[in-house]
């Protein structure tokens, strides 16, 4: 397996969490140009049934690691399988999911494994690194935003093993499942000892999401433009006429327009909608980094120069205070 590409796969109540389908097609793309294999590791309890449905999206192999113990995730112990798994099958590329199980486990194991990891990447590539008279072929490129997504950084990882990233949801398309792919299950054998379950959970609380961004099909998003959390109605009200989620720039989130859920770009959410409007939105980078994949762009601006003007299929130069009112009754008139 020396030279495969791993996916750790999370999954909530015995179901496979979108984002790792999603880093799963990558995993494949990347495997494919290397002519390797893609793994899937699946940490958890009673997930062996959810095998298929990872070789179906792409996988290879699947290294199940089944336990009493891991109905929830806990750090420790699922960082010990992890890293036993990786100290004995040695992938060369493992990809975890940016959320808040994967930002706590991957940096555990990347020290684990004294390895690298790039948190947040935006794309993977396979590519050749040059440095002095060396060079690396075949690696993986790590891109990110960073200086506050003033610059778009190419991270690499030379020497160590395995190459790590993790990857935020919506960032890469999910595959299209195919069941008549073959691959291998293998069941691993945990070795947990006393230490690494050093905290148990006695409940688990789930508030309610408020916003599903993520799986919209259409999202009206309100910026500054906006200009107050009242104003914000408006937003709401095209977003109910259209059938759409509503979205924000994150000025208006930290100004108090609207709550941080709903917040859109490289410290809020990715999406792809097939249509996205942004009303009074400027199109800062760090906004477009988490909207500009959508396959239809609509903007609504006073100003004739915003730079969301730049990337938008549709653009309207004019208040949106007058605009909008106007389209809702448009579209209300024709539908
Ligand atoms: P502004 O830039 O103030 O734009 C307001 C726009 O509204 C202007 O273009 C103006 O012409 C227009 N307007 C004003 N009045 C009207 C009106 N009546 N009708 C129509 N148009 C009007 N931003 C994000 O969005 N998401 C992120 O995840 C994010 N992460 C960041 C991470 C870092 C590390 C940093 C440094 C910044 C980040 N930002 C992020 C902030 C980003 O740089 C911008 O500040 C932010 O996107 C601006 O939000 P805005 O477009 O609502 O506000």
């Amino acid at each position: 397996m020396g030279n495969s590409v791993c996916v750790y796969v999370e999954s909530n109540n015995r179901t496979i969490a979108d984002v790792s389908l999603e880093i799963l097609g990558k995993a494949r793309d990347l495997a494919d140009q290397l002519s390797s294999e893609v793994a899937a590791l699946l940490i958890g309890d009673g997930v062996s049934n959810l095998a298929s449905e990872l070789i179906a999206y792409g996988a290879d192999k699947v290294f199940v690691a089944e336990h009493p113990q891991f109905t929830f995730y806990l750090t420790l112990p699922y960082t010990r399988v992890a890293a036993d798994f990786i100290n004995e099958y040695r992938p060369d590329i493992f990809l975890v999911s940016a959320t808040n199980i994967g930002r706590d486990l991957a940096p555990r194991i990347a020290s684990t494994m004294r390895t690298g990891l790039t948190a947040d990447c935006t794309d993977l590539q396979i590519g050749d690194y040059k440095f002095g008279k060396r060079t690396w072929k075949h690696i993986l490129l790590q891109v990110r935003p960073a200086f506050g997504g003033n610059i778009i950084a190419t991270i690499v990882t030379p020497e160590n093993r395995p190459q790590m990233a993790t990857v935020r949801e919506g960032v890469f398309k999910r595959p299209v499942a195919d069941s008549s792919r073959e691959g291998e299950i293998i069941q691993l054998k945990p070795n947990i000892t006393e230490e690494d379950i050093i905290f148990k959970i006695v409940d688990r609380v789930m508030a309610e999401k408020k916003a599903n961004l993520q799986s919209a099909r259409i999202i009206v998003a309100g910026g500054m433009g906006v200009g107050s959390r009242e104003s914000f109605e408006l937003i709401r009200e095209l977003a109910r006429t259209l059938g759409a989620e509503v979205g924000a720039a994150r000025a208006a989130v930290d100004t108090g327009f609207i709550d941080r859920e709903h917040q859109i770009g490289q410290t809020g959410v990715t999406v792809r909608p097939n249509l996205y409007v942004a009303c009074g939105i400027s199109g800062a980078i760090q906004h477009r980094a988490g909207m500009q994949e959508s396959n239809r762009i609509a903007a609504i601006n006073i100003d004739s120069n915003a730079p969301i003007f730049s990337i938008a299929h549709y653009g309207i130069e004019g208040d949106l205070h007058e605009v909008i009112p106007k389209i809702i009754k448009v579209y209300k008139e024709k539908s």
